[in-house]
This record gives C-alpha cells, structure tokens and sequence, in this order.
C-alpha cells in the first residue's frame, strides 16, 4: 500500500477542527473533486474525492477520529481493508453532491454497498379482472364464471424448473452467492447474479414443460360468487388467485374490479332506488292506484288525492339490497303530472267548462306573485 496522507492534511483542517469545520471542509472539496464535475481529468478527481470522502468519514466519527488520532491510519483500517466504510449519513447529509451518480450506480450500491434482495422466492403478480355485468345481477348477486390467463407453478417439476429426477448445481458465474461484484473506479458494485437470477443455483436440465421457468402460462376458468347490492366500480379480492409466485413464492392476488351497466329505468344511489312515474291530471287531482315498478315485479302505489307534481313516494325496502347485508334501501317515486299537449275537441270542451271553478286567484302563491309583481314595477 502506498503512503497515506494525514486525514487532517487532505481536509485542510488543524487537529483541533470542530465538526461543523471538518464538514465545510469536505463539502467544499467534494464539490470541487466530485468526478462528474472533472470531465477533463476524471481518473485523478475520482482518486481525490476517494481520499477526502475517506478522510471524512474517520473524522466525523467521533470514536473513529480518537482511534485515528492515537493510532494514525493503523488506527482505523480494520479487516475490511483500505475501502472506508461508508455509513448511510453521508448519503443524509450529502445527497445533493451525491445525488448525481446516486442516480447511476442506483443508490447504496456505491462504495461496495449492497442492497439486501432476497434471492429466489418472490410473491406472484396482481392480477386485475374487469366484469361487466347488469343492474339487475348487481342488485341480486350473481355467481358466475371467468376465464383468466395466468402465470401458474408448472406442475410437471413443482415450480423447481429442473428436469424432473434432476439435480441443480451450484451456479458458476457467482459460485452461488447470488451476487457478482465488479470493480468500477473506486466504486464496488454487487449485482444480481445474470446468470442464476440470484438463486445460487443453476439448473443443468431443464424441466421441458416450462423451460426451466417453473410456471407456464394457462387459462384457468375461475368460479366466483359475487354478493347482492354491488356497486360500480367496486373491487372483489380473491386471496392467491393471482399469478404464482416463482421459486415457491406465495402467489398473488385477484381483483376483479365491477362494472355495472345502468339501468333504463332506475337510478342508483347506494342501496336507494329512484324512478319517476308519469301521471295523469286527473289522476293527482282526483287520486289513483297506480302500479309502480320494480326490480322484482311491480307494487302498487296509493297516490292520494291533490297530490302535486313531482311529489317523492317512498316504498319502504324496495330498493337494493345492501352489499355488508345491512337490509334493504328504499325505492324513491318522484310523480310527473303530464299536462297534455294536445287536446280533441271533447276534452277541450270539458276542460274550458271546468276552468271558472279551477281560478288561481285566491290562491295563496298567486297573491305572493302580485305583490312581488308590484314590488318589482310599481
Ligand atoms: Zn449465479
Ligand atoms: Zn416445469
């Protein structure tokens, strides 16, 4: 190993620097020698912002920095080696100068950080399922069945992906560690092993169902029951009806997200039906029983006498069903009195003998009009 300069002498600061010091110090070099700024001389900023980042990292440290300043450099080059070992606050507290070749190595795999990854089992994909279905099936439940392309274990080698009767052997490219380290300027980068995918493990013959993958594509036809008063939009969750997971993973989810088709008639809100009726003249003048629709047939309605238009009849748990089986909602009927456009010459005749004795003069509304009337012009 080469001659190591003094920590103290590559920040430019005396032995009895304080921390915010010994911090300026390096952030002032670092942004000097930070590689990406020496395109011209990249090689000898990088050996620069490796020394300084190093002196750093021994003179932040208090209990390193009272080894470092009994011992010297012996002090503080454990087993690990010449490589520093960088703590995650440097990252913290320097991100900005960091923050640009974070952004190329990905962060934490510099200076020989690895990122933990679990090698091999890995949970199965989400699958998303869109059902279209009606009003009516969404109002009374519906079990039915659908049809889903997935990824599933293969069953001829249980998801192993080797021959069956086979044995795996340990992988070359990493010696089965799952990670394979590379030397780039100072920077150690540990990856995934390309050639085991991180498993350690290779297999010599694979299974000729699913080339070694462990799954292979089906269709599988899925029986599901959906409950009674769903609504549009609403997502079912079917636990582990998603893809399998690959190398004994757990599979994933099902989410079969509704679409419910509106209704000609009805209108929807939560459990609660609405619907409007037209009716005669006579009929709310005079009262009637009508019959009214509904999702299961028709029920009459009393409609009293001198009902006025657009009056709301509620029809007590007519409505939907609701969906966490709290009852029923109601069904709201809204009366639409129809004032005919055209009459034949009968109707009018009885209509023109009837109007003296249906004036509005007196009526309370009619007065309120006339005063605001004159208010307004007079
Ligand atoms: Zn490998
Ligand atoms: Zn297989």
């Amino acid at each position: 190993m080469n001659h190591k300069r003094d920590y103290y002498e590559v920040l430019g600061v005396g032995r009895e620097a304080g921390d915010q010091e010994i911090k300026s110090a390096y952030r002032k070099l670092a942004l000097q020698y930070h590689p990406d700024r020496n395109p011209d001389n990249k090689e000898e900023a990088t050996e620069r912002f490796k020394e300084i980042t190093e002196a750093y990292t021994v003179l932040a440290d208090p209990q390193k920095r009272a080894a470092y300043d009994r011992f010297g450099h012996a002090g503080v080059s454990g087993a690990a080696g010449p490589q520093p070992d960088f703590s995650s606050t440097i990252f913290a507290d320097f991100g900005d100068i960091f923050g640009s070749f974070s952004d190329l190595f990905g962060f934490g795999d510099i200076f020989g950080q690895t990122r933990t990854r679990q090698r091999g089992a890995e949970r199965g994909a989400d699958l998303r399922y869109d059902l279209e279905i009606s009003f009516e099936e969404a109002a009374a439940g519906l079990e039915t069945k659908i049809k889903i392309p997935r990824m599933e274990t293969c069953s001829d080698c249980n998801g192993r992906g080797a021959r069956r009767g086979s044995q795996p052997a340990t992988c070359p490219a990493c010696g089965g560690r799952g990670q394979i380290r590379t030397q780039q300027g100072f920077f150690t980068l540990s990856q995934t092993c390309p050639q085991c995918r991180g498993m350690g493990q290779i297999i010599r013959e694979a299974c000729p169902t699913c080339h070694g993958e462990g799954r292979t594509r089906e269709e599988r036809v899925l029986g599901i029951k959906i409950p009674a008063g769903v609504e549009d939009g609403m997502r079912l969750r079917v636990s582990g009806e998603g893809e399998a997971g690959s190398q004994g993973g757990p599979a994933g989810d099902l989410y079969v997200v509704l679409r419910v088709r509106e209704h000609p008639f009805f209108e929807r809100q939560g459990s609660d039906l609405y619907c409007t009726i037209p009716i005669s003249l006579t009929q709310a003048a005079l009262g009637a029983e009508i019959k009214v629709p509904t999702l299961r047939g028709h029920e009459k309605l009393t409609i009293p006498e001198g009902t006025q238009p657009n009056t709301v009849f509620r029809l007590r748990g007519l409505g939907l069903p609701s969906v966490e089986k709290r009852g029923h909602g109601d069904l709201y009927v809204k009366v639409q009195v129809i004032i005919p456009a055209h009459l034949n010459r009968e109707q009018r005749r009885i209509l023109e003998s009837l109007a003296p004795a249906f004036r509005v003069d007196n009526s309370p509304l009619k007065k309120r009009v006339s005063e605001k009337a004159k208010n307004s012009f007079g």
